[in-house]
């Protein structure tokens, strides 16, 4: 019986990453446009939100979720994601703040990284996105933001404080997660662009956001990411959880 739900959950999960790597890759000539760049981003969005909530039913946590609006713990956490998480990020950021918000996100963003917090450093400061507790862009918030569903807050708070290496959470939408990583980074490649889930966060959007011609610039494939790149051959590390 588990061997059958493991078949159905592979067999599924090729699929997904199979379709998301058609649907980025199609970010090619004249399609390559930012309007759909944006389009893109924002349907994988969608596509994890209802992939994970309709696989979540079929299989449920062990115990209930613990997150709840407020917890920033995981919000402390270094994480990697693509370029068009960046410029959908970016986008609606630039749409919804005020130029002060703005403003005031930028700071921070030259305070994260002027002080080179770096890999390893714990507790590390929250992304600067987070602004009085809450995400400032929320419904376009990156896949892995999407993904951390712990099981247990008292763990988040002791890996915060770099007393646990690994959270006990849902293990289906890290693995949606981690299946359309791969599909993205598979298109992207197909596609001839940059910037896989290789790119540090916090650095790639400040690129963004300094740069008005950025996605211009990688669209006709400028490497406008360079410093956001994680460059270790084993790539960058892993899940959060
Ligand atoms: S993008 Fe939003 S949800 Fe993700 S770490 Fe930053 S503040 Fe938290």
């Amino acid at each position: 019986m588990a061997e059958d739900i493991e078949k159905i959950v592979e067999a599924f999960s090729d699929d997904l990453r199979e379709n998301v790597r058609k649907m980025v890759a199609s970010l090619k000539g004249a399609s390559r446009t930012p309007l759909n760049i944006l389009e893109n981003a924002g349907r994988i969005q969608n596509i994890f939100d209802f992939t994970q909530e309709k696989m979540s039913e079929m299989f449920p946590p062990a115990e209930p979720i613990a997150c709840q609006q407020g917890c920033t713990f995981c919000c402390h956490l270094l994480f990697f994601t693509d370029a068009l998480t960046v410029f959908i990020v970016a986008d609606r950021l630039k749409e919804n703040c005020s130029p002060e918000q703005l403003h005031a996100l930028r700071s921070r963003l030259t305070d994260f990284i002027d002080n080179e917090y770096g890999v390893t450093q714990v507790p590390r400061p929250p992304c600067p996105v987070l602004a009085d507790g809450l995400c400032m862009a929320y419904d376009v918030r990156p896949l892995v933001c999407r993904a951390q569903n712990s099981l247990q807050v008292s763990q988040c708070e002791e890996k915060h404080q770099g007393k646990l290496d690994m959270v006990v959470a849902h293990d289906i939408p890290l693995r949606v997660w981690t299946v359309m990583s791969e599909g993205i980074a598979a298109g992207l490649a197909e596609a001839g662009l940059a910037g896989n889930e290789s790119l540090e966060f916090v650095t790639a959007l400040r690129i963004v956001l300094d740069n008005p011609a950025a996605m211009d610039q990688w669209i006709a494939g400028e490497p406008v990411f360079e410093p956001a790149q994680w460059t270790d051959s084993d790539g960058p590390p892993g899940p959060l959880h």
